[in-house]
């Protein structure tokens, strides 16, 4: 088997580093409400990958933490406020990563895993091609 070639990533201010050493098992662009509103953007793109391989190299105590609902931990920079991961009390073996903050717009892999999800929440205004399954939940 390849070795993987860990993907490394970090906010905008350069305050807080992470590397994903395992590859994703999933990618889901998610357009849930919380997600619009806490990236304030039309829909928020998320890398899932086990817990241990998504690591903090740098900054780690730059972070800070919110939970949008029970059992949902993102965690932000505190300087320049860019979500970087979320915590899923519902799934503890995963740890998903904002993969647009991977160094140099490297794709993260998992292609065949990669769809859009709470599309019953999706802005109206928003028009998504068929080329990415799509459902109304995770
Ligand atoms: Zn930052
Ligand atoms: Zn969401």
């Amino acid at each position: 088997m390849k070795a993987f070639t860990p993907l490394q990533g970090g906010c905008q201010c350069g305050a807080v580093r992470y590397e994903v050493r395992a590859p994703t098992t999933d990618i889901y662009h998610c357009h849930c409400s919380m997600c619009r509103r806490i990236h304030g953007a039309a829909f928020a793109t998320f890398g899932i990958a086990p817990i241990e391989s998504v690591v903090y190299i740098k900054g780690e105590d730059n972070l800070t933490r919110f939970d949008s609902s029970d059992g949902v931990s993102r965690s932000f920079c505190k300087t320049c406020g860019c979500q970087l991961t979320i915590d899923v009390a519902e799934v503890p073996q995963s740890r998903w990563f904002t993969p647009a903050t991977l160094d140099d717009g490297v794709h993260p892999g998992a292609a065949e895993n990669e769809r859009h999800i709470f599309v019953g929440s999706k802005l109206h205004w928003l028009h998504l091609d068929n080329v990415l399954p799509q459902s109304d939940e995770a």
